[in-house]
């Protein structure tokens, strides 16, 4: 591509409404532009850079033996009625009617379409094991769009389902995907960590997600320091740190007006964080619930959310519900004499003793309180795990990393085989539910991640494999015919050679050039400027400051090499 017939969209200015890396870069090299929240155009050299990612998952998925296929985002309701989740997908899913009333959705992941494909044309084990996979467009109405492509409302994803006869196929199939993962993120040049994920009520260790490490990652992933362990927060089982024992004592009312927060609670009582328990009240998809941890932790949603058996939108209740099933003002509420459906109690507070709790009484505390003589609920784990918490899998310590997540792999058993009535006729004659797995990449996500790894304050610097051009001849200046000539002849040899290359033939001053080529990131430059005249010219890598002069026939061998260092075939 010639600059000067290119649209050429760069832009010195950072956009005000972009605050990470990857979305100021992605507007600033003219790879997208905004049209609505959440919603993108992509640019010509946007669109290069995005097949480009999607081609190494192509490859790869072809590689690990599963078919492409290519649904329609537009899903009929029945589909997600069959499955249940058109009640409980909530406000994410863009939903839609037809000119005779009949429902749609625009598709945000696709498990429904493909158990339906499967069910009709899956009859048999014979078929089995079975991995389809596409690479399209998804919508989600996001609560909060935000960092550009990181988190948009539509956005493309490459969603595979594996379809087997049994849970050790289903192993198989899942380990599969998980090594075509590791490849294409490789390739893509990203550094990223298998770590085990939530995997919603249906539990198991069936999940795990791809993190890239990074300080504008919306997940918090857990590292142990002494082994292999790697977990999303929502998921990492946190170990309860017991109290020492002590004398029951008996309950206190105490007056505390105004003080409602951990912080007032602990000057007014002269003690520690550790001698109170939170009381949380939730709206759980209409009920409310209440959730207690001690003073100083977190209540862990994810894990509420299985507990009560999958809830779609879990909110921290309304001041008037608060005040409905505590009869007091937010900030007082406690286990005793509390009006909720179900309350769940950490661990950590069940083994307390004589600690300090909301009174459900406006200005009012209770003090000597012990679970099961003064109230009872469930027991179990609703809190993240902390920094040097203990690992749950060797007892080393943890520490905490901001992450986004990328790929996602899930093992799905028969939860919508079942739902859907997708079977197979086994080895016996006998019908049996399809066992499947789902597997999802964020093109657009992996696109940006890969811009937030590699770039520096002049712009992008693209891994070989992504970038929309592979090399940027710069011509110092384009007046001068013998400058331009060679370039143009160089230009010609390398499109022929099936280079993907860039000529900036614009009549602009060569300092404006090299903006422009580092804020693009091409990863290879090559300049041509008054040297040409002795047949030498300049080569250049984006990620080194390193410049060499070369002759013009050495030009092709250098590139050559450059794509053989990153094991990139022509
Ligand atoms: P998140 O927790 O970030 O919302 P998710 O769990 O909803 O992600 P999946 O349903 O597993 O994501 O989707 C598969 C992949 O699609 C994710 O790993 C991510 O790369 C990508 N993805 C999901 N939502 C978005 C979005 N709003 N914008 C861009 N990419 C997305
Ligand atoms: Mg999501």
């Amino acid at each position: 591509m010639k600059m000067s017939k290119m649209l050429n969209l760069t832009m010195r200015e950072t956009p005000a409404e972009a605050e990470i890396a990857s979305h100021q870069l992605m507007l600033r090299a003219g790879l997208m532009r905004k049209m609505a929240s959440g919603v993108y155009n992509f640019m010509p050299l946007g669109l290069k850079a995005l097949k480009n990612v999607e081609e190494i998952v192509r490859e790869e998925m072809n590689s690990a033996d599963a078919q492409e296929f290519l649904a329609s985002a537009v899903i009929p309701a029945e589909l997600w009625q069959d499955s249940g989740r058109w009640y409980a997908y909530g406000s994410e899913l863009f939903r839609f009617k037809d000119r005779n009333e009949r429902e749609f959705c625009l598709g945000p992941t696709h498990e429904e379409v493909f158990t339906d494909i499967a069910r009709q044309e899956i009859k048999s084990y014979k078929q089995l094991p079975l991995n389809l996979y596409q690479i399209q467009t998804k919508y989600r109405d996001e609560r909060r769009p935000r960092f550009g492509v990181m988190r948009s409302r539509e956005f493309i994803m490459k969603d595979a389902y594996s379809f087997d006869k049994d849970d050790a196929g289903l192993d198989k199939s899942y380990l599969k995907m998980q090594e075509a993962y590791i490849k294409i993120f490789n390739r893509c040049g990203l550094d990223v960590k298998c770590v085990e994920a939530d995997s919603g009520a249906i539990g198991g260790s069936n999940s795990a997600e791809f993190m890239v490490k990074s300080e504008v990652g919306e997940d918090d992933v857990v590292f142990c320091t002494c082994c292999d362990y790697a977990a999303n927060i929502e998921k990492a089982q946190s170990t309860p740190e017991l109290a020492e024992k002590e004398e029951l004592q008996s309950l206190a009312n105490v007056e505390t007006p105004n003080v409602k927060t951990i912080e007032e609670l602990v000057e007014f009582f002269n003690t520690t964080e550790k001698k109170f328990a939170k009381t949380l009240i939730y709206n759980a998809d209409g009920r409310i619930v209440a959730v207690m941890v001690r003073g100083d932790r977190a209540v862990n949603e994810t894990k509420v959310s299985n507990a009560l058996g999958g809830v779609t939108e879990l909110n921290m209740a309304t001041p008037e519900e608060v005040l409905e099933a505590t009869s007091a003002q937010v900030g007082f509420a406690g286990p005793i004499g509390l009006k909720v459906t179900e309350l769940l109690v950490d661990t950590e507070v069940a083994n307390m003793y004589n600690f300090i709790v909301g009174a459900n009484k406006t200005g009012y505390h209770i003090s000597g309180v012990n679970y099961g003589r003064d109230f009872e609920g469930t027991v179990g784990d609703f809190r993240n795990i902390e920094e040097g918490e203990k690992c749950p899998k060797c007892g080393g310590a943890i520490t905490i990393s901001r992450g986004t997540e990328v790929g996602h792999i899930f093992k799905l058993g028969t939860k919508y085989s079942k739902a859907m009535g997708a079977n197979f006729i086994d080895e016996t004659g006998a019908p049996q539910p399809l066992v499947m797995g789902c597997y999802g990449i964020g093109i657009n996500r992996t696109l940006a991640s890969v811009i937030e790894q590699h770039h520096d304050e002049n712009g992008i610097i693209w891994p070989l494999a992504i970038a929309p051009y592979k090399v940027a001849i710069v011509v110092a200046v384009s007046k001068n015919e013998e400058q331009m000539k060679a370039a143009e002849e160089l230009y010609n040899e390398l499109r022929m050679r099936k280079i993907d290359v860039i000529l900036d033939d614009r009549d602009e001053r060569a300092g404006v050039k090299f903006k422009d080529a580092d804020l693009i990131g091409t990863p290879i430059r090559i300049t041509i400027g008054k040297k040409i005249s002795e047949g030498m010219v300049e080569f250049k890598l984006r990620n080194s400051e390193e410049l060499e002069v070369i002759s013009l026939d050495q030009v092709y061998n250098k590139i050559i090499e450059e794509f053989k260092k990153n094991n990139i075939e022509i």
